[in-house]
């Protein structure tokens, strides 16, 4: 019984740790690409989107 309970509060606190691993990786990558990418190329990619998904632009 007790070991049940521990056994699920350390999964629990695993899937935690993990959520918390994976949001600071996707945090960081952020930071990084937002951060490391030249301005233009951001430029670029956002009208491309614009386009593929039809708004209005130029
Ligand atoms: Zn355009």
């Amino acid at each position: 019984m007790i070991a049940a309970l521990q056994q699920k509060a350390i999964l629990g606190t695993s899937k935690r740790h993990m959520a918390i691993l994976v949001c600071g990786i996707l945090g960081l990558g952020l930071i990084t690409v937002a951060g490391n990418v030249q301005a233009s190329a951001l430029h670029a990619a956002a009208h491309d989107v614009r386009h593929a998904n039809g708004f209005a632009c130029h």
